[in-house]
């Protein structure tokens, strides 16, 4: 069987002790996480070559999706030692050799490995100004930041093109699909590192999230 669809069970038989999800149905499991994690595959083809970072990985998506794909190097972070614990046993067991995770906030992680990162994806993790700040400090030069959006309103599209030159990414594809539920609308937001932030970052842990730069 297929490694990524056997993840997929793992994680949902997890999910029944430990709230990884709220996707409970192997149907639209199959759908809304490893259908939808692909979609960025075509993004992840673009970046230099190089180690990959999925920011607020939660139950490892699209991280281990595309990990498995791409075969990179791969780091998983969250916040919840809970869930990144569960997340590492899985993917022990599966021996997926390339995929390791991190316990902590994005923001530290930062600040120990700042501009390590060929490539970052975030999904249903913040908005795009948050997204930005916290990726643009762990990729290198030319690195890419693909988010995912179920929704994005003008007004945070306009505030993300306001920060571009603040810090340091610029947005490269901007495309709006359905997944083939035929119901489900997604938003991909690709950004690149062209220059280092004009700002000193990371600033204090949760200042990005709470309080987006203007
Ligand atoms: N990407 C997954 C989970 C989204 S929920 C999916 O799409 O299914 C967002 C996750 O991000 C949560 O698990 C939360 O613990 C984590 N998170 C939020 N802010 C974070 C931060 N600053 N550092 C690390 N993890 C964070």
């Amino acid at each position: 069987m297929d490694v990524i669809e056997r993840y997929l069970d793992e994680v949902l038989v997890a999910n029944e002790t430990t709230n990884l999800t709220r996707i409970v149905s192997r149907e639209s499991a199959e759908i809304l996480h490893i259908e939808d994690s692909l979609s960025g595959m075509k993004y992840m083809d673009e970046a230099p070559d190089g180690p990959y970072v999925d920011l607020g990985t939660g139950g490892g998506f699209p991280g281990v999706p595309l990990a498995i794909k791409t075969g990179r190097e791969t780091l998983l972070v969250d916040s919840v030692k809970k869930k990144t614990a569960i997340i590492q046993g899985i993917v022990d067991k599966l021996e997926i050799e390339n995929v390791s995770t991190y316990a902590g906030r994005i923001e530290d992680l930062g600040r120990e490995m700042p501009a390590h990162f060929a490539v970052a994806t975030a999904r249903a993790l913040s908005q795009l100004p948050s997204l930005m700040e916290l990726a643009a400090p762990l990729l290198v030069d030319g690195g890419l930041l693909i988010c995912y959006k179920s929704h994005l309103s003008e007004e945070e599209r306009e505030h993300a093109f306001s920060l571009e030159n603040k810090l340091g990414l610029k947005c490269i594809h901007e495309d709006i699909f359905t997944l083939s539920d035929g119901e489900t609308t997604r938003c991909m937001f690709v950004m690149k590192k062209f220059k280092d932030p004009d700002v000193k970052l990371p600033r204090k842990t949760g200042l990005a999230q709470k309080r987006p730069l203007k």
